[in-house]
This record gives C-alpha cells, structure tokens and sequence, in this order.
C-alpha cells in the first residue's frame, strides 16, 4: 500500500509539467478516435473540442480553437501528425465565434484551405478594422450558401446551414456514411443555452434549426464544448434540448402575459426536470431572460 502510494506520488511529480490541466485533472489536451469509425477524431484543448477526419487523399479539420493560445493551433497539427503524414487540405469553421475559429495561421501555411459559411466571412470582414483579437483570425478562402458537400479520400463531408440559431453563420457537418455530426455551441448534451444567448436573432428559429437538425439523417454528434463524461450526442440528447427550449419558451410566455418579465420571470421561473444540467443554476436565468425579450419587448 505504502509501496503504491509512492509509486502515485512519483508518477504525479514525474509528469511534464503544465501536462495536467490546472483547474481539473484532466489533461490539457487530448486525442481520441471515435468508436466505430476508421478515421473520425476528436481533438480537445483544454474546454473547447474539433473533429477531424483522415483520408488517404488528406485531412479535413474543424475548428482551431486557438483564441488566446495559439499553442492549442500548433498542438492540434501535431496531433494530427501523429496520426497521418497525409496534409490538412481543408479546415472548416463551424461559426464566426472566436474561441472556435481564431488562429488557423499555421493551417494555412501548412496549405489547408479554409471554408466557412458565406454569413461567418461577412461578420469577420466587418470585424477586422474593429477588433485587435481580430488578429488571428484567418479570413475563409471559400463560402458556402445552403449546403455543400466535400469529398476527399473516399470521404464525403456535408455542410449545412440550418437558420439562425446560436449563430447566423453556423454550419452542421455531417458525415453520412459515419451517420455522425458535429454540431458547435447549439445543441448542448444535458445542459443549458449559453448565458442570454447572443447572437441570436430569433429564439422561435432557434427551435426551428434543431428540428432540421433532428431530422436529418445520423446516430450521434459531436460537440465544440465536451459533453459529460466525454460521451457523443445522441438524437435524444437533441430532441431534450429541443423539449428544453420549448419548454422554457411556454413558462417565459405565461410570465411575460403575467407582466413579469424581465427581472421577476428570471428569478422566479424554475424548471425542475433540468435541474440537473449543466450550468443550470448559473445560466437558466439568463436563458429566460433571452425568451423575455422575444414575448416581452419583440426581440
Ligand atoms: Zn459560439
């Protein structure tokens, strides 16, 4: 017993330092292949993840997550690297949101090229004189519309743009053959929206996006943030979040009718069978506040 604890205690002293995450235990990085695929990966830096996928003709990666540490950029190539040999020839921006998309530079310069949603590339040429993070954000080569599918390697990748949700230049990814889907910020597993919801023009086309997205054809999904456990989405997991939304919808409705919106609805209105999700306590009343605007003032 003794014997091990000290084994433990050089283990921990042995590890390179700064490898274990400071605020959990979890380490600052890591790299997994998702089960039952060949050649599906998730990429997680500290609290924010990507997917990439590995062809014999390239790679296709997601999102940089390099906002405030572009080491999280040149550790996601390098991880890459341990995988394949084969270049990054494409790198795909969910959203315009800087802690996903800021830093692809060195994606860039290793030749990927970069796409986003036509929407994504309008908010960041509108940011670029405004804001110094601005900086290392790369301007996407290519844009795409409604939809776009990329094949490369026997891989095919589809894009899609399903409304305004938490973002108005947002994209789903879907693998079909895969049956999986990376969906960034908008569906969260067993947890609440994000803070008062920004960015988002319309809570009603919110709900209306996840719908497409329910309808679609897949098995499970991938998040930008990672869910409990570490586990993927499953169709549930949306259908709940959709159920959530609608349900917080019709409580904030009655409270707006009832004259209580904004500050008495967000401290009063408590749904109990979420209680348990993440970030329920800290975010849900922000989440009423966003829905006592659309019934209380029209936006
Ligand atoms: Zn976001």
């Amino acid at each position: 017993m003794k014997f091990r604890s000290l084994m433990l205690v050089a283990a921990i002293l042995l590890a390179p330092f700064g490898a274990v995450f400071a605020q959990g235990q979890q380490p600052l990085f890591s790299t997994r292949k998702v089960d039952g695929t060949d050649n599906v990966y998730i990429f997680r830096y500290q609290g924010h993840q990507s997917m990439f996928v590995v062809t014999p003709k390239g790679v296709i990666a997601t999102d940089p997550i390099g906002r405030y540490r572009p080491e999280a950029v040149t550790t996601y190539l390098a991880e890459i690297k341990k995988v394949t040999d084969q270049p990054v020839k494409y790198l795909i921006y969910s959203h315009p949101h800087y802690d996903h998309i800021a830093g692809a530079k060195p994606f860039k310069d290793a030749g990927a090229r970069i796409i986003a949603h036509k929407n994504t590339k309008a908010r960041l040429v509108k940011l670029q004189k405004a804001n110094a993070l601005m900086s290392s954000v790369v301007l996407p080569d290519e844009t795409v519309d409604a939809k776009k599918t990329i094949s490369l390697g026997g891989t095919s990748l589809e894009l899609s743009h399903v409304g305004n949700n938490h973002s108005d230049g947002m994209l789903v990814m879907r693998l079909p053959k895969e049956k999986l889907l990376f969906v960034v910020d908008f569906i969260p597993v067993e947890g609440v929206q994000f803070r008062n919801m920004p960015d988002n023009g319309s809570p009603l086309e919110f709900e209306e996006s996840i719908k497409k997205v329910i309808a679609m054809d897949w098995d499970r999904y991938i998040t930008g943030h990672p869910s409990p456990g570490g586990r993927l989405g499953t169709k549930q997991d949306a259908k709940d979040h959709l159920a959530y939304l609608q349900d917080l919808s019709a409580e904030v409705r009655k409270a707006a009718d009832a004259g209580k919106c904004i500050d008495p609805a967000m401290k009063e209105i408590k749904l109990a069978k979420y209680e348990k999700w993440g970030q329920y306590e800290a975010w849900l009343p922000m989440n009423i506040e966003r829905y006592c605007y659309w019934w209380s003032n029209g936006y």
